[in-house]
């Protein structure tokens, strides 16, 4: 039988934890060679751990997405072994919660750096080897991307960014004639630790206020599982979705549609 992801190598950053976690489980699950990258090594192999234990094919790495050197270095070894990557996932990010009245410069470039500058180095890096032999580029935004969210100023900027960046890239890939898709995907409110320490970083009665809001504003009635993102993931990553470049992909449970 055939998987919808035979024979395909992946690399899934912040794949030790939550969202990314469950994106690099989906691809294994369908046959692909998951590279599972995180800043936390124990995380990243625990996840590889799993994911072999339960069939599949994954290797863990640690892996800062800030840092220029590691990417080439982590997608040169790739290329080197198993003759190409042909599935690149931008999941890491962080959130800092902070209005704009609030927030410190410092705190605003970390959330640039991370969420943001990453998915460059990440596409340009990808796309140097992707340009012959094609690829699909995943850049995780949110639906924060998409509508602003008093809270999470920084968060906004750096998600907005990635939204437009995917567009540009997309546009670039086709004026050249490479057979690489890029595309971008937009989770609504997932229950992972990102969110989990998002809330518990505001101050109560804050937290008490955006809880309320959020779930009051999801059509389907409640948050969203990590495998909910992971499945839309998969979609772009598979030839299933052969004519989708420069598009986002938004799952939030309706959270959009108001
Ligand atoms: P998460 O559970 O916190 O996972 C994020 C992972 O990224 C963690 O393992 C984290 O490692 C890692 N990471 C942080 N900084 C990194 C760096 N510099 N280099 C490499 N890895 C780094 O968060 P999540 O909710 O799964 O979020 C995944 C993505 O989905 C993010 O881009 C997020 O913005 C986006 N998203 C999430 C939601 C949601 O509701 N959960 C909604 C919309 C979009 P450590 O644990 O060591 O910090």
């Amino acid at each position: 039988m055939s998987l919808r992801l035979d024979d395909k190598v992946a690399l899934v950053t912040g794949a030790g934890s939550g969202i990314g976690e469950a994106i690099a489980k989906r691809f294994a699950e369908e046959g692909a060679l998951v590279f599972v990258t995180d800043l936390n090594a124990e995380s990243a192999g625990r996840v590889a751990d799993e994911i072999t234990a339960a069939g599949g094919r994954a290797e863990a790495r640690t892996q800062d997405v800030t840092d220029q050197t590691v990417w080439i270095s982590v997608i040169e070894e790739i290329v080197a072994g198993h003759g190409a990557l042909d599935i690149l996932v931008n999941n890491a990010g962080i959130v800092i919660p902070a209005t704009v009245e609030e927030a410190t410069l410092a705190d605003w470039r970390t959330t640039q750096a991370v969420n943001g500058e990453s998915v460059f180095l990440g596409t340009q890096s990808a796309i140097a080897v992707m340009r012959e032999r094609g690829g699909a580029i995943i850049n995780i935004s949110s639906i924060e991307g998409i509508i602003g969210e008093p809270q999470t100023a920084a968060y906004n900027y750096s998600k907005g960014g990635v939204r437009i960046f995917t567009k540009s890239a997309a546009l670039l890939c086709g004026q050249k004639g490479y057979p690489i898709r890029i595309n971008s995907v937009h989770p609504g409110f997932i229950m992972t630790p990102l969110v989990e320490g998002g809330v518990a970083a505001m101050a109560e009665s804050d937290a008490q206020e955006f809880m309320a809001r959020v779930t009051a504003g999801i059509p389907m009635g409640g948050m969203g599982e990590p495998r909910d993102i992971a499945n839309g993931c998969l979609f772009l990553a598979s030839d299933e979705s052969k004519y989708m470049t420069g598009s986002e992909l938004v799952i939030d449970g309706g959270y959009t549609c108001h």
